[in-house]
Parts: structure tokens; C-alpha cells; sequence
């Protein structure tokens, strides 16, 4: 009996020690199961924030491979036209747009009220130099067509700047002909010309009589001002063809192309009375000035660009020394 109850203990007694070792295991599984299911909830949060990641890092790449497209497109051109028309190909890739537009300075935007528009300005306080203008585009995609937009708009600022540092170089800012340089250029290449086609041309040296006075009686204002129009007295009375620059401070030079002797003295002449029938009005005054002219011809009197300059100013000098306000052809 004794030994039944002792087996019985022994029994209790095991199995209270296995309830216990099963319980400690079932905890530690219970603990592992569920650092499992955190590391499994980690997991997936991780992989849904990298697919988001994704598709952010998906829509970076395409975004900056239309603006790498656009660029590259747009920086192949200087003319305005050929930016906007290569903008609005790259633009419909990557956009949609019913109408896109480059608007003008001058544009009525009232026509526009319902188009998204981006003014531009080629210095950031000054007045818009144009206008992009696009309407039908989705909201979510609005951001898109501005980072793209900025791009068109860069590139268009390029070409203007562009233009204008061009005429700067070409054009004298007084006057609005042609500046010394490239006036020269042109007359080397005028040369060229009419030597390959046998053509004849006159060179004219053009130069105000008693300036300085003008300036010193009215001042240096006044004279700018006699200077500009002068510049578009002779602009009138010449052709499409010939070619004018500003030579120096009060001088003036014209070529007559495919122009000989008797021709080129006949028009200088005009030209000549012309100014000194002009009246020009500089600020309160009424002013009358007259012009001395020397002409050279090619091939007649040089071959050369230096020389028939000087052929042409010798023929000036000798207008000045005999009375001023004449024309004289150079004479060998
Ligand atoms: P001449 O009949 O012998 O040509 O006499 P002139 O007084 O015209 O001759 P000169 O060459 O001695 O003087 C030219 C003057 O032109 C001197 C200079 O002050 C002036 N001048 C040169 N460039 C400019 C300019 O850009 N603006 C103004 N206002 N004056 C200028
Ligand atoms: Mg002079
Ligand atoms: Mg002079």
C-alpha cells in the first residue's frame, strides 16, 4: 500500500515537473512565434515601404529622363519657334495636354482665362518676355508639366540672351547699324563677293563737318542725338543691299554693292543733300548739319580692304580742305 501511495507521488510529482517543462517550452515557443510574426509584420511594412520606394524612385527616372529628353532637345536650337515646336513633341511623350501655347509680350491673356500660364522674365523683376499657356492638364499631373515647363522656359531664355548679345556684338548701341567690327567683317566679305563675280563696289567715308561744335555749343546729349538720326538719314536714302556701319566717334562708312564711279558719286550727292536739307530735332533744338563724303572704287582704285579706306579717306580730307559739305571721288 505504502509503495502504491509512494508511486503515486512520484507520479504527481512528475507530472507537476513536466506540466512545468511543457509550459516553460510552450512560453519559449510562444515567445519565438511571436518574434517570428513581428519580424514577419517588419518584414512586410519594409517590403510595402521599398515597393513605394519604387515606384518613386520609377517616376524620378522617367521624370528626369523627359526632362533629360527635353533638354537635350531643346538645346540643340536658337530660334524660338523650333524650341517650342520641339518642346510641345517631347511634352505630348510624357503629358496630356489639349492646347499648349507660347504666348507673345504683347498677348491679351483675357483669351486664356482658362489655361495654366507661366509668365517669363530674362531678369526676375522685369516686366514677362512671354507667356507658356496650356490648358486640359489633370491635376496630379500639374507638378510634372511645370518641372517640364521651367525647362522649355530656360531654354528659350538661352536663345533670347543669345540674340541679344549677338546684336550687341553686331549693332552699335547708339545708332542701331552696324558697329566698326563687324561692319569691317562685312566689308572683307563684300570684297571676297565681288571679286569671285567680277563685281564692281564703291566704299564711302562719311564724316560730320564741325561736330565739335555741335557739342560744345549744345552739349554731348545733343550730339548723341544728331549721331542717331544722321544714322537713319542715311539708312533711308540707301538700298537693302548696301551695307552701312558706324566707322568711328562722328564717321560714318557705306558700301554701294555692284556700284561704279559715276553711280556711287550721283547717290553720295543725294545722300549729301539730303542731310543738309534735313532739319533735326534734339530735345528743344532745330538743328542742320551737313556731311563730307570720299569715295574709292573697287577694283578700280585698290584691291584691298585697308587700301581703298584710305583711298576713301584721302578723297574725304580733301572734301574737308576744300569747304566741307561736298562729295570727293578718289582720284589717282
Ligand atoms: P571736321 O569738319 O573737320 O570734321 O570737324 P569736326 O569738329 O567734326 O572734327 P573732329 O574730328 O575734330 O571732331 C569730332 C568730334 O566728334 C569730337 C568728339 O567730341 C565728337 N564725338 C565723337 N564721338 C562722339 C559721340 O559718340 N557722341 C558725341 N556727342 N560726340 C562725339
Ligand atoms: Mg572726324
Ligand atoms: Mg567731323
Amino acid at each position: 500500500m505504502l509503495s502504491i501511495l509512494f508511486l503515486i507521488l512520484i507520479s504527481c510529482l512528475f507530472a507537476v515537473h513536466l506540466n512545468k517543462v511543457l509550459h516553460k517550452n510552450f512560453l519559449k515557443l510562444k515567445n519565438n512565434y511571436n518574434s517570428l510574426f513581428a519580424s514577419y509584420e517588419n518584414l512586410r511594412d519594409e517590403n510595402a515601404e521599398s515597393e513605394r520606394d519604387n515606384l518613386i524612385l520609377e517616376n524620378t527616372a522617367v521624370e528626369t529622363m523627359a526632362l533629360y529628353d527635353i533638354t537635350k532637345e531643346i538645346c540643340k536650337y536658337l530660334d524660338e519657334d523650333k524650341i517650342f515646336a520641339c518642346f510641345k513633341e517631347v511634352l505630348s511623350k510624357h503629358i496630356r495636354v489639349s492646347d499648349c501655347r507660347f504666348l507673345k509680350a504683347d498677348a491679351n491673356l483675357e483669351n486664356y482665362s482658362d489655361y495654366l500660364i507661366m509668365p517669363f522674365r530674362l531678369k526676375s523683376e522685369s516686366h514677362p518676355v512671354g507667356y507658356l499657356a496650356a490648358s486640359g492638364i489633370e491635376k496630379e499631373e500639374k507638378d510634372k508639366f511645370s518641372i517640364l515647363a521651367n525647362q522649355f522656359i530656360l531654354g528659350i531664355k538661352k536663345a533670347m540672351l543669345y540674340k541679344r548679345v549677338q546684336e550687341l556684338a553686331i549693332t552699335d548701341s547708339l545708332t542701331g547699324i552696324f558697329s566698326r567690327r563687324y561692319y569691317l567683317e562685312r566689308f572683307q566679305e563684300e570684297l571676297e563677293r565681288s571679286k569671285k563675280f567680277g563685281y564692281n563696289f564703291a566704299f564711302l567715308m562719311i564724316d560730320i563737318d564741325n561736330f565739335k561744335d555741335y557739342n560744345d555749343r549744345f552739349g554731348h546729349l545733343v550730339g548723341d542725338t544728331i549721331l542717331r538720326e544722321l544714322a537713319k538719314i542715311l539708312k533711308e536714302n540707301i538700298r537693302q543691299i548696301d551695307l552701312i556701319g558706324r566707322y568711328g566717334g562722328e564717321e560714318f562708312s557705306i558700301i554701294f554693292t555692284e556700284t561704279g564711279k559715276q553711280e556711287a558719286a550721283f547717290v553720295a550727292e543725294r545722300i549729301r543733300e539730303a542731310v543738309e536739307n534735313k532739319s533735326i530735332r534734339a530735345y528743344d533744338e532745330d538743328l542742320k548739319v551737313t556731311i563730307s563724303i570720299g569715295i574709292s572704287i573697287y577694283p578700280a582704285d585698290a584691291q584691298e580692304t585697308g587700301q581703298l579706306i584710305e583711298k576713301a579717306d584721302e578723297a574725304l580730307y580733301r572734301a574737308k580742305l576744300t569747304g566741307k559739305n561736298k562729295v570727293c571721288i578718289y582720284e589717282g
